[in-house]
C-alpha cells in the first residue's frame, strides 16, 4: 500500500474501534444519517420552509452554507454571520441539529458557537491551518473530499484534524473531477468500501454536488446506500426554482419525501441480506 497511507496513526483502522458521533437523535456511524437543507441560507423564512419540510420526511441534521465558496466573486457569497444565526435558529426552534461550512481560520470560534458539526468543503480539503483550527474545537467536523484528491491526500486531512485532538470527523465523498462533463462531478462510490478498509472514521456521501443534476440525486443516494454509506447529504430547497445557488442539483420537498421513503426501504431490505 502507498507509504502515506501506511502513515496513518491516528485514522488508520488498525485495531480500532469504528468512530461513532453522536449528533441529536443519531450516533453517526452506527444509525445511518440523513442530512438535508438548502445549498444557501437565503431568509429565514427559505430556511424554516424547507427544515420543517426535510425535518418531516426523516432528516436528522439540517444543513444550510453561510460562507459559500463561489466560483464567481459576482455570484452570491452567502449571508455569513447572519445565515449561522438563521441556521442556528431554525435548527433549535424544528428540534434538528445543524452543520455549515467554515471557510475562514478567524470564523471558526464563532461559528462553533451556532453549529453542531462545522463543514470543511471541497475547495479548502488541504486548507492546514483551517484543518488545525477545527481540530482544536469540541465538535464534529466533516470533511469533504477535495475535487482533485487521492483517498490517501483526503485521509491525511482528517489525520491533521484528529492529530490536533478532536477524534470525531466525518468523512463525505462529493465527486471528483473527471473528463466527463455532462454530470458536474463524477461520484466516486468506490470511497465507501475503500474508506471501510482503510479507517474507523464514518463515511457519508453527497450525491448532490456529486452529479450536479436533480434527477440523478435518488438513484446515485441509493447506490450510496447499497455501497455501505453511513448517511448521505443532500440539498433540498423549498422552491428549487427561485435558489440562489445550485437550483439544478436542488430537490423538492416532495422529491426528497420519496427520496427519504426509498433510503428507508432499501435499508430494511440490507438488513435481511
Ligand atoms: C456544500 O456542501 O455546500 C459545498 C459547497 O460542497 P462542496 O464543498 O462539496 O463543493
Ligand atoms: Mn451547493
Amino acid at each position: 500500500m502507498c507509504a502515506m497511507i501506511d502513515n496513518l496513526k491516528l485514522v488508520s483502522l488498525k485495531g480500532k474501534e469504528k468512530t461513532l458521533i453522536k449528533v441529536g437523535d443519531v450516533e453517526i456511524g452506527k444509525d445511518f444519517v440523513l442530512i438535508a437543507g438548502p445549498c444557501t441560507i437565503e431568509t429565514e423564512d427559505q430556511m424554516l420552509q424547507t427544515a420543517l419540510e426535510v425535518k418531516r420526511s426523516g432528516a436528522n441534521i439540517l444543513r444550510g452554507g453561510a460562507f459559500k465558496p463561489r466560483t464567481s466573486p459576482y455570484e452570491f457569497q452567502g449571508l455569513g454571520l447572519e445565515g449561522l444565526k438563521i441556521l442556528n435558529k431554525v435548527g433549535r426552534k424544528i428540534g434538528l441539529p445543524v452543520v455549515s461550512e467554515i471557510l475562514d481560520t478567524k470564523d471558526v470560534a464563532l461559528a462553533v458557537e451556532y453549529l453542531d458539526i462545522l463543514q470543511i468543503g471541497a475547495r479548502n480539503m488541504q486548507n492546514y491551518s483551517l484543518l488545525k483550527e477545527v481540530g482544536r474545537i469540541g465538535k464534529p467536523v466533516l470533511l469533504k473530499r477535495g475535487m482533485f484528491s487521492t483517498f490517501s491526500e483526503w485521509l491525511n486531512c482528517a489525520e491533521y484534524i484528529l492529530n490536533e485532538g478532536n477524534p470525531n470527523v466525518i468523512l463525505c465523498e462529493r465527486g471528483i473531477r473527471s473528463f466527463e462533463t455532462y454530470t458536474r462531478n463524477t461520484l466516486d462510490l468506490s470511497a465507501v468500501p475503500v474508506m471501510k478498509e482503510l479507517t474507523h472514521l464514518p463515511i457519508i456521501v453527497d450525491p448532490s454536488h456529486g452529479t450536479g443534476k436533480s434527477a440523478l440525486v435518488t438513484s446515485m443516494s441509493l447506490a450510496a446506500v447499497a455501497a455501505g454509506a453511513d448517511g448521505l447529504m443532500i440539498e433540498v430547497h423549498y422552491r428549487p426554482e427561485t435558489a440562489l445557488s445550485d437550483k439544478e442539483q436542488s430537490l423538492n420537498p416532495k422529491e426528497f419525501a420519496e427520496l427519504s421513503g426509498k433510503v428507508k426501504k432499501l435499508k430494511d431490505f440490507m438488513q435481511r441480506l
